[in-house]
């Protein structure tokens, strides 16, 4: 079926319409299964819906960062750049909501605000703010682990008379910038993608840095069309590398250390991975990630790299990170980030050396100076991972409120399901590969298992999927082990919740690769769901008694 589900029980309710949710409809519709769709935002496309900033882009390239599930989609899309602009894969993900008559089964501008567990029954029931009340056997949280906008508590903030903006919720008629006053606060991959165009349009551009941040020049470009000729053809072997590689896409890393190569191979192959773009510096060396030692010299290239391009040496002093190893942040991967300190109309305001006062009417108060400004655009980031689900009023067995579950830190079992809520299946959610790997493989590889459980549910006559405790327990201990053979708890990442005040602080991702993971998945479904309580409807199982 693919016409509107319009009546109040179904078997999925799908909720968020970006990658995950757009598939999730699709995917379940062909397995016959009635669904429905709520989206919060106006239209498909999540992310890419509401990050409409100036110079925002992917950073993993276009033509491993799409579908892989329609050969038909692959073969009939042409990427124009390495690195598609958000307008690009907005139209992309319009074209596949068409192709595939997706918006047919959301109802957009709603927002789900709560959803119960019925044990009686071992339905859930959902509720959006538009009045809905729909009832369903399972529910896919396709809320996007970077959708929550993060907008900090700066004091004075609602003082300030000229325009607020925020990267994550750009307004979608866009920003005319010419001749303003522009401040940008955060150096994430939202800043740094964003300044050297907001520098280009704006009359005077002041970036107020917490933390520097690693950064890589895309080395971006045109596809042309001998290049997109062999993407075409080459896609199946993509795929397939992608799918088994670390990252989700289908580039392997130097097998060799750091530590074992001369100094001249050393610096060759940083030069190399250098120029290879991006996120893929990280990939130099095996050990990069892993070993202090190893992570250092990349720190050392790429501090070299800075001081290369930045004319000022205090304001590449101030460029540089110091607080983290290379890459435990995610490597931002930038088109002329630091040489745009060199320009007369910017200025790099050192926030850990002078810290905001306040904001006022005319601007923000640094160091007891007034920095005018007409527009302020916060590139602060996102409450990640857990923050859209935490904030969905979701109550499972016996009325436990997920938030309430989560607030010592989140829990599931591979990174898919939680203990006490049944037949509720997160996508992208935490203890998954998630951002260390391709967002849009991850997503299809997430949608395929929890449609492949909720066949196997049906062939075997049973009603609910669960994770049990210790089967949960067990994933989380092995994701923190993971995690510690890394240097990423090293880092006050979005990874770690650190950028959020109050929120538990612990590595929220499964570091073991994607391929691995992928090895995981197809194991516990192939093997009948160890570790998950499979179990009959509840009135079947009292008749049974
Ligand atoms: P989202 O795209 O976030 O979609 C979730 C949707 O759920 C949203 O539309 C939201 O409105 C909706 N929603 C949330 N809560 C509710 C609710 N209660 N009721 C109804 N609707 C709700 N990843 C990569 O792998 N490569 C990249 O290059 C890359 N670039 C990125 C660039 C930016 C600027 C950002 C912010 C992220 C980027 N990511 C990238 C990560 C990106 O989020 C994922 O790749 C992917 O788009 C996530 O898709 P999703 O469907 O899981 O979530
Ligand atoms: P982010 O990485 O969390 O960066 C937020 C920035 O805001 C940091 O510099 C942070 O400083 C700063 N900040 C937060 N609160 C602040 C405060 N109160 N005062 C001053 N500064 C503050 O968020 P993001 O840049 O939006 O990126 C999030 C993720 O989205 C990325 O890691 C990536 O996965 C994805 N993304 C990808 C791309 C891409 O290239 N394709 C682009 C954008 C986003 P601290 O470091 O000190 O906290």
């Amino acid at each position: 079926m693919t016409a509107e589900h319009t009546g109040s029980d179904v078997d999925v309710v799908v909720i968020g319409a970006g990658v995950a949710g757009m598939y999730a409809m699709h995917r379940m519709r062909a397995d016959g299964l009635t669904v429905r769709g709520f989206e919060a935002g106006p239209d498909v496309g999540g992310t890419w819906q509401f990050n409409r900033y100036p110079g925002a882009r992917c950073d993993v390239e276009s033509v491993d960062y799409s579908y892989s599930f329609s050969d038909e989609l692959q073969q009939e899309w042409d990427w124009s750049e390495r690195y598609a602009t958000q307008p690009e894969i907005l139209r992309y993900l319009e074209h596949v909501a068409e192709r595939f008559d997706l918006r047919s089964g959301f109802r957009f501008d709603t927002r789900v605000t709560a959803m119960d567990f019925d044990e009686a029954t071992a339905r859930w029931t959902v509720r959006t703010d538009a009045g809905h009340e729909v009832t369903a056997r399972h529910v896919v949280l396709a809320t996007g682990s970077l959708s929550q906008v993060n907008l900090p508590d700066i004091p004075g903030l609602d003082d300030f008379d000229g325009r607020i903006l925020h990267t994550g919720a750009w307004p979608r008629d866009g920003v005319d910038l010419a001749g303003k006053r522009v401040g940008v606060i955060g150096t994430g991959s939202s800043g740094i993608q964003s300044i050297p165009v907001i520098a280009g349009q704006a009359a005077h551009l002041t970036v107020f840095q917490r933390t520097p941040n690693f950064s890589v020049p895309a080395n971006n470009h045109p596809i042309d069309d001998q290049t997109r000729a062999e993407h075409k053809a080459g896609y199946a072997e993509r795929r397939y590398k992608s799918f088994r590689s670390g990252g989700g896409s289908p580039f392997l890393p130097n097998p060799k250390s750091a530590l074992e190569v001369s100094a001249a191979e050393r610096e060759a192959e940083f030069e190399h991975y250098w120029a290879k773009g991006g996120v893929l510096f990280g990939k130099t060396f095996a050990d990069q990630m892993s070993d202090i030692r190893a992570n250092d010299l990349a720190r050392e290239f790429a501090e070299a790299k800075i001081r290369a391009v930045v004319n000022d040496p205090e304001t590449a002093d101030k460029l540089i990170p110091t607080d983290h190893p290379i890459g435990t942040k995610r490597i931002v991967t930038d088109s002329g980030y630091f040489q745009t300190y060199n320009r007369d109309n910017v200025d790099l305001i050192d926030l850990r050396a002078t810290p905001i006062d306040r904001i006022e009417a005319g601007g923000i108060r640094v160091g007891g100076e007034l920095v005018e400004l007409d527009v302020l655009v916060f590139a602060t980031g996102f409450d990640a991972i857990t923050g859209a689900a935490e904030r969905i009023d979701i109550r499972g067995r016996g009325g436990a409120l997920l938030r309430d579950e989560w607030a010592d830190g989140p829990r599931a079992h591979l990174g898919l399901m939680v203990d006490g809520f049944p037949n509720m299946y997160l996508v992208s959610g935490p203890f998954g590969p998630g951002v260390l790997a391709n967002m849009v493989l991850g997503s299809e590889l997430h949608v395929n298992w929890i449609a492949d459980a909720i066949a196997a549910l049906d062939t075997r006559g049973r009603a609910t999927i669960e994770p049990t405790a210790q089967a949960v327990d067990d994933w989380l201990t092995h994701c923190a082990e993971l995690g510690a053979k890394t240097l990423f708890p090293r880092a006050n990442s979005w990874y770690m919740g650190a950028n959020i005040e109050g929120k538990p602080r612990l590595f929220m991702l499964y570091a073991g690769g994607f391929g691995r993971y992928r090895e995981v998945l197809c194991e516990v479904a192939a093997d009948g769901y160890p570790g998950f309580e499979l179990a009959p409807a509840p009135q079947e199982s009292a008749a049974a008694r």
